[in-house]
C-alpha cells in the first residue's frame, strides 16, 4: 500500500490537477494506492472568512460562497470535456447549497460554534476530493473516493485524534483495498459523529494516520516545494533542501512554524517507523527529503532554523513567586482552561518570573484567565499583573548534533549581536535539540537570513554597502568593487553589493544592489540627498550585515555616525572629522562601536590605504607601548616640496597640486597644516592618548596670514610671498638638505611643522606625493617600525576602503 498526499497548492487549478493525476497514474502500476488531498489553496482560508461573515448580518457570505462555487466550477470546465461532467456539477451544487444551508444557519442563531465551523471549512477538502476523483477515474477506472468520517474519530470536542478506534477502522476499511482511493483529508468524525476537522495543515495527519494504521513502508507528503528546507524559503532566498532528517528535528522545525509539514503528522509514522519522504509535485524527479529515524546527510551542526512570526510574551512576575505552592502548575491550568496554545517558555531561576509565549489573539484568553486565577495574589501585590509584550517573533535554530555541542548558542547570540538584534527571550529544549529565542518582529528576516548565512557553511555571507559621496575616490571605490564583485564571491563567499548610493544631491536604493555598470545613470533619477533621509532608509530597510561608507569630507556627515553605529550599522571612512572631533566624541564612538558590536574603521584617515591605523592597532592590543611618532603625513605637501625648486612660483606648484587632485578640495587644509594635524591627533589617540587639538602646535607652510585669504587671493598671498619660499628652499638646499613637512608625537610634544632633513634622515629620500611614519615602541626601540609607501590618491584611498568594508564584513 502507498499512500500519498498533495496538499493546496498541488491542487490549485486544473493545470496542477493534472500534474498530479501524471504522478497517480505512473504509481499506480506497482500497487494500491491511497491519495489524501487537500483543498485547493486558499479555499480553507476563504471558508474560515465565509464562516465569520455568516455570524456578521452586515456581511454577506454568499458572496464568499459564491466565489468558492465559481472557482471550483472553472477547474471542472478545464478538465473535463463539455457534457462529461454534469453529474458531477450536480454533485457539485449538492455541496453548495449544502454549505450555504449551514452558513444560513449560522447567520440566524448568530453564532458560530465548533461544530459548525468544523462543517463550514470541510467543503474545501469534499469538493476538492470529488473532482479528483472523478478526474483520475477517466484514466484510472478502478478509482473510489473514500470518506474519512468512516474511520478517523476525534475525542469529543476536539481535534484529538482516538488512534484506538481510527487504527482498528482503517484497517477494516482499507486494509486488502484495491486501485486507487481518493481522500478528503483534515475531515474526521467525533466519538459521537459529528463531522469534526484535524486543525489547518491536518491533511499531512490525514495521511499520517492512515499510512500509520496499514503501517505503510512509506508516507510521501507533495507539496510545492523540494522538500524540507534549511529555512523557509520565503524569508531566505538561499535557503536548501535537506536531505535527510529525523524525526525529530522535522518535528522542532514544524513546531517552531516550517509549514511543510504539520507537527501532529510525525507521531503516528514515528511509532511504526515508518519514512516520510517530502516531495515537490512541480519537480517529480528531484528526490525530496527523507524524515526517519536516521538523521544523517549533512555537515553542519544545524539543520535548519525555522520561526514564528507575530507571537505575543505575556510575562507572570513577581517577588511572592517563589514562595507561592504550584504556582506554574496554577499558571499553566489556567491558560490551557482558557484554550490559550503555548508555544513557547521560559523561566527565570530565581522563579520570579515566567514568560510565556502565545498567539496574539489569544493575549485577551490568556489576560482573563490568569488574572482570575491570580486575583488574591495580584490584590496583595505578591504578584503583579499579567504584562504582555506583541509584535514578537521566535526563531528556532534546530539539529540533533546540537547536544554537547559547545558554542553553538554563543555563535547564535553573536550573530544577532553583531546584526543589532535584540533578543527579549530565550529557550532551550531539555533535548539540546532546539534553541529558540524571541526576538521583535521587524528584525525577523535580518536575523534569520544572518543565521542561516553563519550556520550553512555554503552560504556566501551577505555584505550591503551603503556610499555616500561619489566624487573622485567614491567613483574609484565603486568601479573597484565592480571589477571585484564576482571574484569574492566565488573565492571569499561574499555577495558585496551597494544597496544605497548618493551623492551631494541625490540618493538611489535597490536591496538587490544597484547596477555599478550604470550607477550613474540610477543617481540621476535618485530622490533629493538628505542624510537624515538615507539613514532612515537604511534603519528601514535593516539589513544584516551593512556598512555605511562616508567618501566625503562632510562635518554634516561625520556628525551623523553615532545615529549610524546605534542602529548596528558598522562605518568605513576617509572622513577625518569624527575622528578629530573632541576627544569625547571620538570615544563616544569608540565606545558605540563596541556597545553595537559593530565596526567604525577609518584606516584611511592615515596615510590613504597604507596600513598605519591596523599596525598602530595591532601594536597597542598585543601590549605593546608608543613612545613616539613621526612622520610625514601629507601626500600633497610631500609633492609640493618635492616639486619646489624655485624655477616656478610656489602658488604654481600649489595650485597643480589641486589640479591633479592631491591636495583636500581646498588647499589651504594642507597647506595651514591642519589636515596633518588631524592625522597626528588620530594616531596619537588609536596609541591611547587622550588628546585634543589645541594641544598639537601646529605651524603653516606659509605665513600666517596667507591662511585668511581664499581662493584665487589666496594664490595671489602666495605668490607675494615667493621670496619667502624661495629662501626657505635655498637655505636647505645649500645644506644638501630638502623641506619636509613632519608630525611628532612623544611625551614632550605633539606638533607638526616644515622641517629641514639631512640626507641620511629617512625622511629624506621620500619621493613624490609618498607618506612614512615611523613608530617607536617598548618592542621597537633601536630601529622603529617605519610604514612608507604612496600617501594619497584616488585608487590608493579606494583600495584602503575597501579593504575596510571587506574587514567590516568579516567581524
Ligand atoms: P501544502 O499546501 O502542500 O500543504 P504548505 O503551504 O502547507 O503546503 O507548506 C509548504 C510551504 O511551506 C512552502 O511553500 C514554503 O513556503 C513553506 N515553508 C516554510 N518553512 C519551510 C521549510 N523549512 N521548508 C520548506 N518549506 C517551508
Ligand atoms: N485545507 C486544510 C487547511 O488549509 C488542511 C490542509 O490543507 O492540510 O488547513
Ligand atoms: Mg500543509
Amino acid at each position: 500500500m502507498q499512500i500519498l498526499k498533495f496538499g493546496g497548492s498541488s491542487v490549485a487549478n486544473a493545470h496542477n490537477i493534472k500534474l498530479v493525476k501524471d504522478i497517480i497514474k505512473s504509481k499506480s502500476q506497482d500497487k494500491p494506492l491511497i491519495v489524501v488531498v487537500s483543498a485547493f489553496s486558499q479555499v480553507t482560508n476563504q471558508l474560515e472568512k465565509v464562516a465569520t461573515e455568516a455570524t456578521n448580518t452586515n456581511k454577506p457570505y454568499l458572496q464568499g460562497v459564491n466565489a468558492i462555487d465559481k472557482q471550483h466550477k472553472e477547474v471542472i470546465s478545464a478538465l473535463f470535456e463539455d457534457g462529461n461532467a454534469d453529474e458531477l456539477i450536480t454533485q457539485v451544487d449538492g455541496l453548495i447549497d449544502k454549505l450555504k444551508e449551514v452558513c444560513q444557519g449560522v447567520s440566524l442563531v448568530d453564532e458560530l460554534t465548533k461544530r459548525t465551523y468544523s462543517q463550514i471549512v470541510s467543503f474545501g477538502e469534499r469538493l476538492s476530493s470529488l473532482i479528483i476523483a472523478e478526474y483520475v477515474k477517466i484514466d484510472l477506472k478502478e478509482t473510489t473516493l473514500l470518506d474519512p468520517r468512516a474511520f478517523v474519530f476525534t475525542q469529543n470536542g476536539t481535534s484529538s485524534v482516538d488512534f484506538n478506534k481510527t487504527d482498528k477502522a482503517i484497517k477494516g476499511e482499507l486494509e486488502n483495498c484495491k486501485g486507487v482511493h481518493i481522500c478528503p483529508g483534515f475531515i474526521a468524525s467525533s466519538k459521537a459523529g459529528h463531522l469534526s476537522t484535524l486543525g489547518r495543515g491536518g491533511s499531512d495527519y490525514t495521511a499520517a494516520i492512515i499510512a500509520g494504521a496499514l503501517e505503510a513502508s512509506i508516507l510521501e507528503i507533495w507539496t510545492d516545494v523540494s522538500g524540507m528546507m534549511t529555512a523557509d524559503p520565503r524569508i531566505v532566498k538561499r535557503a536548501h533542501v535537506i536531505n535527510k532528517i529525523s524525526y525529530e528535528e522535522a518535528m522542532e522545525l514544524s513546531h517552531f512554524g516550517a509549514k511543510v509539514i504539520y507537527p501532529p503528522s510525525i507521531m503516528p509514522v514515528l511509532k511504526k517507523k515508518i519514512p516520510i519522504q517530502i516531495k515537490n509535485t512541480f519537480d517529480p524527479a528531484h528526490p525530496g527529503t527523507l524524515i526517519s529515524e536516521d538523521s544523517n546527510g549533512s555537515s553542519t551542526i544545524i539543520k535548519g532554523l525555522t520561526s514564528i512570526k507575530n507571537i505575543a510574551l505575556v510575562s507572570l512576575r513577581g517577588p511572592g513567586m517563589v514562595g507561592i505552592p504550584n504556582f506554574s502548575h496554577r499558571l499553566f491550568r489556567a491558560l490551557s482552561s482558557a484554550e490559550v496554545n503555548v508555544i513557547l517558555i521560559t523561566q527565570a531561576s530565581s522563579e520570579h518570573s515566567i514568560s510565556v509565549g502565545i498567539l496574539p489573539e489569544h493575549v485577551e484568553l490568556a489576560q482573563e484567565a490568569v488574572e482570575n486565577e491570580f486575583e488574591l495574589e495580584i490584590a496583595i501585590g505578591k504578584v503583579e499583573p499579567l504584562k504582555v509584550k506583541t509584535g514578537l517573533s521566535i526563531i528556532a535554530i534546530v539539529g540533533n548534533k546540537m547536544q554537547n555541542q559547545i558554542g553553538v548558542s554563543g555563535k547564535l547570540f553573536s550573530v544577532l549581536g553583531h546584526n543589532g538584534v535584540n533578543v527579549v527571550a530565550i529557550a532551550q529544549g531539555s533535548s539540546e535539540r532546539n534553541i529558540s529565542a524571541v526576538i521583535d518582529t521587524k528584525d525577523l528576516k535580518k536575523a534569520l537570513n544572518s543565521l542561516h548565512e553563519a550556520f550553512f557553511l555554503s552560504d556566501a555571507k551577505s555584505l550591503n554597502v551603503f556610499i555616500v559621496g561619489v566624487g573622485n575616490v567614491g567613483a574609484t571605490l565603486l568601479t573597484q568593487i565592480r571589477s571585484q564583485q564576482s571574484y569574492l564571491y566565488t573565492k571569499h563567499q561574499l555577495d558585496l553589493k551597494v544597496v544605497g548610493l548618493a551623492n551631494s544631491r541625490t540618493m538611489c536604493f535597490d536591496t538587490d544592489g544597484i547596477s555599478l555598470e550604470n550607477w550613474k545613470d540610477s543617481l540621476a533619477i535618485g530622490e533629493p540627498m538628505q542624510i537624515d533621509s538615507f539613514i532612515s532608509k537604511m534603519s528601514e530597510f535593516n539589513l544584516r550585515n551593512s556598512v555605511f561608507v562616508d567618501n566625503t569630507a562632510s562635518e554634516d556627515i561625520a556628525s551623523s555616525y553615532a545615529r549610524i553605529l546605534s542602529e548596528s550599522i558598522s562605518i568605513v571612512t576617509p572622513n577625518k572629522v569624527a575622528c578629530s572631533s573632541s576627544y569625547e566624541h571620538y570615544s563616544e564612538l569608540k565606545e558605540l562601536e563596541q556597545k553595537f558590536r559593530t565596526k567604525f574603521l577609518f584606516e584611511t584617515n592615515v596615510g590613504a590605504g597604507l596600513p598605519v591605523i591596523s599596525t598602530l592597532n595591532d601594536m597597542v592590543k598585543s601590549g605593546d607601548e608608543i613612545l613616539d611618532v613621526q612622520g610625514v603625513l601629507s601626500g600633497s605637501l610631500n609633492f609640493i616640496f618635492n616639486t619646489y625648486d624655485g624655477t616656478q612660483s610656489f602658488a604654481s606648484v600649489v595650485r597643480q597640486a589641486q589640479e591633479e587632485g592631491y591636495t583636500e578640495p581646498d588647499p589651504r587644509l594642507d597647506i595651514s597644516g591642519k589636515d596633518v594635524m588631524r592625522k597626528l591627533l588620530i594616531l596619537a589617540r588609536e596609541a591611547g592618548n587622550e588628546l585634543e587639538e589645541e594641544e598639537i602646535k601646529t605651524t603653516p607652510c606659509v605665513p600666517e596670514y596667507c591662511m585668511d585669504f581664499e581662493g584665487e587671493a589666496f594664490f595671489d598671498a602666495l605668490e607675494k610671498e615667493e621670496d619667502f619660499f624661495k629662501n626657505q628652499y635655498e637655505s636647505a638646499h645649500k645644506n644638501g638638505k630638502k623641506i619636509k613637512y613632519v608630525a611628532k608625537f612623544n611625551s614632550e610634544e605633539a606638533s607638526t611643522q616644515p622641517m629641514e632633513v639631512a640626507s641620511d634622515h629617512p625622511f629624506y629620500h621620500l619621493d613624490g606625493k609618498d607618506n612614512i611614519v615611523s613608530f617607536k615602541s617598548r618592542r621597537y626601540f633601536t630601529q622603529p617600525l617605519v610604514i612608507k609607501g604612496a600617501g594619497a590618491g584616488a585608487e590608493v584611498t579606494a583600495s584602503g576602503i575597501f579593504a575596510d568594508i571587506i574587514k567590516a564584513a568579516n567581524t
